[in-house]
């Protein structure tokens, strides 16, 4: 187990250094590729860009690897923090990555957001370190609005790739323990040899809490679900799996308040919701699993979103409401949230832009 958490601790070592790295040649590379203009202008002699694409996650990158390589020059607002998370995305949030294809021995979230951020540009993508505060989809060409800019980008065809940010808890402990037991994903995370044969706590009452609940059984000893009523939010389905789970308790009305330990996660300071008392739960891993927040808020009535906020697509494929404007990754997926699916979205957004953009704007052009 001490292996384990060096090398845990080393891994943390390692991302504190690329988080100052990432920022400085990321605004270089603005300074840079920004220079390079688009081959198309207006009237007036300003720019239209071919494909914007807006966030720089999975998706996003993946989009610009494909789009550039299809001389769509790309350009790419990576964000400044947008959502509270790194350019980058949200495997910047993380250690270790062990499900993304190709790399056997698991890699790390921000070197291989860096290696995907290099392969964009490489194939000639432009990507400018800052956040896009609003847009305008009622006109065509598209107008985006960077932050700290008056004029807006021109751009014939948008790929929304922004993302969703996990919602924490923001309890006592959990800044020194985030990545030291407590985690925002048990499909990603569960499976650590930190993990294994322990007792878990997951808090949450909806799917996600049953799925990952569930998940959790094959590798630990005992799961406790944290739930802050007396019912579940979940399907009945995912309730009756639960229940059903042997190795599952549910605990309900009940929160999470503290996360204590030594140098990882080892108890949980819990309150019943009804009674108001507090008591203490030894554990090893604590699993939020209380919804995301999708990076949609710049969109301002745009596009057409669910009644949770993630962008509607499809029926198949990566097409929204407004034609030209394609989402990709998690800002329109709330049932698999993974990196691999995000960037295999990603992939299909590019592919239907460029043929959007050959079938439609050929005359403008
Ligand atoms: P994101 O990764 O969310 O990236 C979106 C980016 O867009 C962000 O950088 C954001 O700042 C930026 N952005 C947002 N708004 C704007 C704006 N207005 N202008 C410009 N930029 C903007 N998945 C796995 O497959 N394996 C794992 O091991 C794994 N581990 C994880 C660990 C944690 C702690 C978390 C939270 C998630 C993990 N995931 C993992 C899930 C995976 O990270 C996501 O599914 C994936 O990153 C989604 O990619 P995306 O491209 O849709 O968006
Ligand atoms: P939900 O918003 O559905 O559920 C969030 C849960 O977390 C609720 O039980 C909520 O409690 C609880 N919660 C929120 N904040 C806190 C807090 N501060 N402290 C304690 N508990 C808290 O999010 P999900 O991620 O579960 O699901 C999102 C969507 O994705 C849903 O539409 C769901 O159906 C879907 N989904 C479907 C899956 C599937 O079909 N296999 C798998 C995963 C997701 P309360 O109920 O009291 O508000």
């Amino acid at each position: 187990m001490s292996n384990c958490w060096e090398s845990f601790n080393r891994s943390r070592e390692i991302i504190d250094k690329k988080r100052h790295q990432l920022f400085k040649p990321s605004r270089i590379a603005s300074i840079v590729t920004r220079k390079m203009s688009a081959d198309n202008v207006d009237k007036k002699g300003e720019p239209i860009e071919k494909l914007l694409i807006i966030g720089s996650g999975p998706a996003g990158h993946t989009a610009a690897i494909y789009a550039a390589r299809a001389s769509l020059q790309p350009l790419m607002y990576e964000g400044m923090m947008a959502g509270g998370v790194a350019a980058g995305g949200q495997l910047t949030t993380t250690t270790e990555v062990e499900n993304f294809p190709g790399f056997p021995e698991g890699i790390n979230g921000y070197d291989l957001m860096n290696k995907m951020r290099d392969q964009s540009i490489r194939w000639g993508t432009r990507v400018v370190t800052e956040t896009i505060k609003k847009v305008d989809f009622s006109v065509h060409p598209f107008l985006a609005w960077p932050e700290d800019a008056d004029k807006p980008i021109k751009a014939l065809s948008v790929i929304l790739s922004t993302g969703a940010t996990a919602k924490r808890l923001n309890i006592k402990g959990e800044e020194t323990y985030w990545n030291k037991g407590i985690s925002a994903c048990a499909v990603c995370d569960g499976a650590l040899p930190i993990f294994r044969n322990k007792h878990l706590l997951v808090v949450g009452g909806g799917d996600t809490a049953a799925e990952e609940a569930t998940f959790l059984t094959h590798y630990a000893s005992k799961v406790s679900l944290l739930v802050r009523r007396d019912v579940f939010r979940a399907s009945k389905a995912m309730q009756e799996r639960v229940r059903t789970n042997p190795k599952i308790e549910i605990v309900w009305n009940t929160v999470a308040e503290e996360a204590l330990g030594e140098e990882r996660l080892s108890k949980v300071r819990v309150k019943d919701t009804v009674s108001g008392e507090s008591r203490f739960i030894d554990a090893s891993g604590l699993f939020y699993a209380i919804g995301h927040t999708p990076n949609t808020t710049f969109l301002d009535g745009q596009i057409t979103l669910d009644e949770t906020g993630y962008v509607v697509t499809g029926p198949h494929g990566t097409t929204t409401n407004v034609e030209g404007v394609f989402a990709a990754g998690d800002v329109q997926d709330k049932i698999y949230r993974q990196a691999i699916t995000a960037a295999g979205s990603g992939c299909m957004a590019a592919l239907e832009a460029e043929r959007w953009l050959q079938h439609h704007t050929e005359a403008k052009l």
